[in-house]
């Protein structure tokens, strides 16, 4: 028995890159998942057996067990998010940052922040924007699309995992996936011919094949920035920054607004918490409570 993993399914048809050798085979699923009721996904690793080996086709067999799932799109066993930001055009919002960080630690997946156009400010600006973040023990790779600056680096950070990138539009992802993968747009890689079959129809996610042995979603993800499934309780644990503290205010209920003795807020008048971090902590609570709610 073959392992494996689905970089993409269409049609009816999975297609599976082997964990032995470097090549994609075409699949289907054994007739009784239909019965059973057993969706698979793009990410998920499989057993199959191989009918064909000229042909370069198969059957799946058993699904492995699956570590993580994302619904949109939908990928399984994603190991770490990379959120994409432009140092300039578009400026860097540092509050939907912060949305995007809280959406991803909320969903528990590891964070990778890439800075992107670092050549519009030059690397010590972008990295002086950072800062904070990096304080707070955030990852953060710093590349340009158009110099190619920091890629190598982010390459490295891709190598052997599963990525998903998000962020704004407009801040390079796709430009960054390009160059990652130069044939990403006409194939998946270099893995297969028979991938390029009906690539031009109806867009299904897939996985881009690195030549590291990473693999990146092709389509972003946490394209929705409701924050509203999270409770007013746990949103401070989710701003690493805070969470040290939480559990140290005078009422067991404190929400680090307008508490008395909140030793969050104690903490932000000491410099250990960034006063744009909890800006936004105030903004995303009363959106969670439902008083301000723009998304
Ligand atoms: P996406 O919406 O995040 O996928 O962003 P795109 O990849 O479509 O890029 C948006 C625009 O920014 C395009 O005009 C790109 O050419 C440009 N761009 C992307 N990366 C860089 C970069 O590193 N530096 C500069 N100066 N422009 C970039
Ligand atoms: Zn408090």
């Amino acid at each position: 028995m073959e392992t494996g993993r689905i970089i993409k399914a269409y049609a009816g048809y999975y297609y599976v890159l082997s964990f032995e050798r470097d090549v994609v085979y075409e699949t289907r699923l054994r007739g009784r998942f239909r019965q059973e009721d057993i969706d698979f996904y793009v990410g998920d690793r499989v057993e199959f057996s191989i009918i064909d080996e000229d042909e370069q086709t198969g059957v799946i067999e058993e699904l492995l067990p699956r570590s993580t799932k994302l619904d949109r799109p939908a990928v399984a066993n994603i190991d770490q998010v990379v959120l994409v930001f432009a140092s300039q055009q578009p400026e860097l919002n540092y509050e939907l940052l912060d949305r995007f960080l809280l959406l991803v630690e909320a969903y528990g997946f590891e964070i990778l922040i890439c800075i992107n156009k670092v050549d519009l400010v030059g690397l010590n600006e972008a990295q002086e924007a950072l800062a904070d973040y990096e304080d707070i023990g955030y990852r953060v790779v710093y590349t340009s699309a158009e110099t190619e600056h920091g890629l190598n680096r982010l390459t490295e950070e891709l190598q052997g995992r599963l990525s998903v990138l998000a962020g704004p539009s407009g801040v390079g992802k796709s430009s960054l996936l390009n160059r990652l993968s130069p044939e990403a747009e006409m194939d998946v890689g270099k893995v297969s011919q028979k991938i390029k079959q009906g690539r031009h129809t109806t867009r299904h996610v897939e996985l881009i094949t690195l030549d590291n042995g990473g693999l990146v979603v092709d389509t972003p993800g946490f394209t929705s920035l409701r924050i509203d499934f999270i409770a007013e309780r746990e949103l401070a644990y989710f701003f690493r920054e805070m969470r040290e503290y939480t559990g140290q205010c005078k009422f067991n209920d404190c929400l680090h607004s307008s508490e008395p003795e909140c030793r969050v807020k104690q903490a932000l008048e000491e410099g250990e918490i960034p006063q744009s971090r909890y800006d936004s902590y105030l903004s995303f609570l009363s959106e969670i409570k439902g008083e301000d709610n723009q998304w």
